[in-house]
């Protein structure tokens, strides 16, 4: 049986506790990381199609997501490792005045927060997605720092760079019950062995409330799945990641978003507009035939597109659609980095580097007002009862 001592023990090697292992090996701490799964990345972050984007209307997604975006996109020039990041922007079509003032509404917090977005005329639109429909094009917005990166190649990265650091992986050995003594976490417990630490990082993703219980603690972190799909390689012709904000005509879906990788493949997902609650991972008949009809409505051409496979994953959601950042005030020492809903790969970065400082130095990068949005304290409910007044 293994017993040893760290200084902080990070439970899950996935979109954000890659990064989080990282940025506290950057500050010098030796660190473990656990995870069921036999090597990094395997959770949901492989089921993202890699947007990355601080388009957000939240400022602690905003403010997250533009650090993480500072990562992506200098990462290969500083380090020689491609990311197969795609500086392409986010592009938002738009037909219908709802979904104009929607998106015309948000531009001026998301300009206070420093993103960099704008409203462009259909001409601008045509432009950057050649062959889109014009019939009833009003405009759209368009934030040319985004882009797109390969979620594989980020947990590989993030893998490497953590271990060349120091940074201990021990992979398929879930974590089966957590250690505590005098109100603090003291450590973990695997089938394998006992690990110590005064810092424990509850990262598990779609299974934090699991984490959660193992501590004494309710975490409000609901599953519910999602399909996405990749085709062949083809010729590049647009650069941005595209998101149509309007349902779907077979009232089924929500938005639904694709984009070209760096390999010239398009992949693509939709929203349900009922969510499909659980964490089944079967994929279901009626995934292809609703989005190839949204996609060749949006962009005719795409009628001759071959689809190579589809696959379901998991948003890890929270009530009120915002993660949570925080340490559990009832046992010091154990720190929550979830509820990533559908941005968990994007917010990596930005999550990791907060979380590192928060941890080590007590608080965050961003700005102190932001991060208490974040907080486990507040009410997830909120919203809702202000609707129902
Ligand atoms: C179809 C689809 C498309 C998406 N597209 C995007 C996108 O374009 N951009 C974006 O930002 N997000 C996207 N997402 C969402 C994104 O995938 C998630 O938000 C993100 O991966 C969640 O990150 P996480 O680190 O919380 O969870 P994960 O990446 O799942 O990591 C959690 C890890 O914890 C491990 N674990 C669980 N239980 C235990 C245990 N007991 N002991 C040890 N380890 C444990 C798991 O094995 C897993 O590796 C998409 C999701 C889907 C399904």
């Amino acid at each position: 049986m293994n017993q040893k001592s760290f200084d902080a023990i990070v439970i899950g090697a996935g979109s954000v506790g890659l990064p989080i292992a990282y940025y506290l090996t950057l500050e010098g701490l030796k660190v473990l990381v656990l995870d069921s799964e036999s090597s990094a990345g395997q959770g949901q972050n492989k089921a993202a199609i890699g947007g990355a984007r601080a388009t957000h209307s939240d400022p602690a997604k905003i403010t997250l997501c533009l650090q993480s975006l500072e990562f992506f996109s200098t990462f290969e020039k500083k380090t020689g490792i491609s990311l197969g990041w795609v500086p392409g922007g986010y592009c938002f079509p738009v037909y219908r005045e709802a979904e104009e003032q929607t998106l015309t509404c948000i531009i001026p917090t998301q300009k206070s927060y420093g993103l960099e977005i704008d409203w462009v005329g259909p001409e601008r639109i045509k432009e950057l997605v050649p062959g889109i429909n014009e019939n009833g094009l009003r405009g759209g917005t368009f934030s040319p720092g985004d882009g797109q990166v390969s979620p594989l190649k980020v947990a590989a990265a993030f893998w490497k760079e953590s271990k060349n650091r120091g940074c201990e992986y021990r992979f398929s050995e879930p974590v089966t019950g957590l250690i505590k003594k005098a109100g603090r976490i003291a450590g973990v417990k695997t089938a394998r062995g006992i690990y110590h630490s005064n810092v424990v990082v509850n990262a598990a993703g779609a299974a934090g409330t699991e984490i959660g219980r193992m501590a004494g603690i309710e975490i409000p972190v609901i599953p519910d799945s999602h399909e996405g799909g990749i085709s062949a390689p083809m010729e590049r012709f647009f650069d941005p990641l595209i998101v149509d904000l309007r349902p779907g005509p077979e009232a089924k879906t929500k938005n639904f978003y694709f984009g070209q990788n760096d390999r010239g493949q398009v992949i693509f997902c939709y929203t349900p507009i009922t969510p499909i609650v659980g964490t089944n991972r079967e994929n279901l008949s009626e995934f292809m035939p609703i989005i190839a009809r949204r996609l060749i409505d949006l962009i005719p051409r795409l009628k001759n597109m071959l689809i190579r496979r589809t696959w379901r994953g998991l948003y890890p959601m929270t009530p009120d659609g915002t993660i949570i950042l925080d340490e559990v005030r009832e046992v010091r020492g154990f720190y929550l980095a979830v509820g990533m809903c559908g941005q968990g790969f994007m917010l990596g970065p930005g999550v990791g580097s907060n979380m590192a400082s928060f941890i080590v130095h007590g608080k965050p990068i961003i700005p102190q007002e932001v991060w208490s949005s974040v907080s486990f304290y507040r009410d997830f409910y909120a919203g809702r009862k202000e609707a129902l007044k």
